[in-house]
C-alpha cells in the first residue's frame, strides 16, 4: 500500500475511558491444564454469524478434534469435539443472552484421543489460508466471536496494519497476560503468518502498560522475530485506561484512524486480532488441530482458588469452578467474561464457550446493585465515553421513542461499554437505556 509505514512510538490519544480498579489477582498464575470432565456440550453458536447444525447424532463415537457441527455459510465456522467419548444426545440450550440454540453432549470416555484426519493444513495460496483459518474454527477469542476467517478475508491491498490486542482491560482478566507470557513465541509467529500470507506491511501489539511482564517478554521475541520481518513489528505500551481494548479504541490509539459509525477497521486499513486467537492460528498451521480448548480466568470471591486454567470448550462452568476448589460462599453472580462488559449466567451449568475469556463467580456483597437516585446532570457519563455521547440527552430520547432523534445522537455507535454508567454517581442504569435506545433505532428501520 505505497510507502512503507512507521511504527508508532507512542500511543495517539483517545478519549474518554475510565480507570476501573485491574484486580488482576492471578497475573502470576501459570495456567494449568484442567483434566477432561465426564462430559461436554457443545453449542452450535459460539461466534457472530449463522449457527451450525449438528453433523452427529446420539450413540455415534467421536474423537478430539471431529467436527460435529457445522454450516456452509461464510459468516460460520464449525464446532469440535473437545474430548473423545459418544454423543449422548443433540438439545436445546439457551444461551446468556436468552437465544436458543443446538449443542451436543458428549459424554467423554477420558482418554482425548485425538481424531486421525489431524494433519497440518497444505497451505500455498492466501485463499488456502483463509480456507484453513475457517476449518480450525477459530473466533475473536477476547470475547467478541467474529469468525477470523472473515476479517482476514478481506480484499488484498485493503489492509495495511495488523493490530494484536493484547490490552486486556477488564477487571480481574488475565488469560491473554499468560498467553503472552506462556506462549510469546506461538503469538510471534502468528503474526508472521498473517502478515506474510496477507502481505500486511505491519504488525502493532497493544497492551496496557499494567503488564511489565509481558511487555519485556514480547519485545525480546519481537526484537529477534524483527531480524527477519524487516522490523515492521513492535510492542506498543498502552495506558492501563479502560476500554483500551475496545476495537475503536484500540485502532484510534494504536494508528491514530477513526472507524466511522457503519464501517469495519478493514475500512481504515486495520485487521484487529486478539492475542490468543494469532496464538492459535500459529499452533493450528503447525499441528492441524482446531480450537478445541481455551485458556481463561476463574476468578472472583466466591471461587476458593482463582487461576488460569486451560479448560475443554464445552465444559460446564460447575466443572470449572469445582477444578478450581468449588465455591468458597454461595455464588450471587456468575459472569462470562469482565464486570464491565460480561454477561451474566442465569447458573453454572451453562458449558464454556470458544469465545469465553473468563469465568467470575461473586458473592452475595460484591454483587449487591446500589439503588439508583435522579439524574444530577454531572455530565461525568458524557466525560467518560469514548464515542463521545452525552447519556442523559439519550435517555430523554429513549422516553419519548424518538427514534429519528436518538439515530441522529450516535446511539447506533455505542459499544456498551459501561465507562459512562462507571462513572455516574448516580447509579443510573444507563447502559439498559442505551440497549433499549438501540432497539428502537432497529424496530424504527425495520417498519
Ligand atoms: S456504554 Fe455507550 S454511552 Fe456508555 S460509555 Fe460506553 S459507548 Fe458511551
Ligand atoms: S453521570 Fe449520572 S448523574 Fe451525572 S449526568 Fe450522567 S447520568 Fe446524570
Amino acid at each position: 500500500m505505497g510507502d512503507k509505514l512507521s511504527l508508532p512510538l507512542k500511543p495517539f490519544r483517545s478519549r474518554g475511558g475510565v480507570k476501573a480498579p485491574h484486580r488482576k489477582h492471578t497475573a502470576e498464575c501459570e495456567s494449568v491444564v484442567m483434566p477432561p470432565p465426564s462430559e461436554v456440550l457443545i453449542c452450535m453458536s459460539q461466534h457472530i454469524g449463522v449457527p451450525c447444525k449438528p453433523v452427529v447424532k446420539p450413540g455415534d463415537e467421536v474423537k478430539v478434534g471431529q467436527i460435529v457441527g457445522d454450516n456452509d455459510a461464510f459468516l460460520s465456522v464449525p464446532m469440535h469435539s473437545s474430548v473423545s467419548g459418544r454423543v449422548k444426545k443433540i438439545e436445546t440450550v439457551t444461551m446468556p443472552n436468552g437465544s436458543k440454540v443446538q449443542a451436543v453432549r458428549i459424554e467423554s470416555d477420558g482418554q482425548m484421543t485425538p481424531f486421525e484426519g489431524i494433519k497440518p493444513p497444505k497451505i500455498e495460496t492466501r485463499d488456502d489460508f483463509i480456507k484453513a483459518v475457517r476449518d480450525s474454527g477459530v473466533v475473536g477469542l477476547g470475547g467478541a466471536g467474529f469468525p477470523v476467517h472473515v476479517k482476514i478475508g478481506v480484499e488484498r491491498d485493503k489492509v495495511d496494519t495488523l493490530i494484536i490486542n493484547a490490552a486486556e482491560c477488564e477487571p480481574y482478566i488475565t488469560a491473554d497476560n499468560r498467553e503472552a507470557l506462556e506462549n510469546s513465541w506461538g503469538v510471534v509467529s502468528g503474526i508472521k503468518a498473517v502478515m506474510e500470507l496477507m502481505e500486511i506491511d505491519r504488525a502493532i501489539i497493544g497492551i496496557e502498560n499494567n503488564k511489565p511482564n509481558a511487555i519485556k517478554v514480547l519485545n525480546e521475541v519481537c526484537r529477534e522475530a524483527n531480524r527477519d520481518m524487516h522490523g515492521n513489528v513492535c510492542v506498543l505500551p498502552l495506558k492501563a485506561r479502560y476500554p483500551q481494548g475496545a476495537e475503536k479504541v484500540l485502532i484510534k490509539v494504536c494508528t491514530g484512524r477513526v472507524v466511522p459509525e457503519g464501517k469495519l477497521p478493514a475500512d481504515v486499513g486495520c485487521v484487529v486480532m486478539n492475542i490468543a486467537s494469532i496464538a492459535f492460528v500459529s499452533s493450528y498451521l503447525k499441528t492441524g488441530m482446531p480450537l478445541v480448548t481455551k485458556r481463561i480466568t476463574v476468578d472472583g470471591s466466591a471461587v476458593n482458588r482463582p487461576q488460569n486454567v486451560i479448560v475443554p470448550i464445552g465444559t460446564r462452568i460447575k466443572d470449572i469452578i469445582e477444578f478450581c476448589g468449588g465455591y468458597k460462599c454461595r455464588p450471587e453472580k456468575i459472569i462470562f467474561g469482565g464486570p464491565m462488559m460480561g454477561l451474566a449466567l442465569p447458573d453454572d451449568e451453562m458449558p464454556l464457550l470458544k469465545q469465553n475469556n473468563a469465568v467470575l463467580a461473586f458473592s452475595e456483597k460484591e454483587a449487591a446493585r446500589l439503588e439508583p437516585s435522579d439524574c444530577i446532570r454531572c455530565g461525568r457519563c458524557a466525560a467518560a465515553c469514548p464515542m463521545g455521547l452525552t447519556p442523559p440527552l439519550i435517555s430523554g430520547l429513549v422516553a419519548k421513542g424518538d427514534a429519528e432523534g436518538l439515530a441522529d445522537n450516535g446511539i447506533m455507535v455505542c459499544m456498551e461499554c459501561g465507562c459512562c454508567a462507571f462513572a455516574c454517581p448516580a447509579n443510573r442504569p444507563i447502559v439498559q437505556n442505551m440497549r433499549m435506545g438501540k432497539s428502537i433505532v432497529r424496530s424504527a428501520k425495520k417498519k
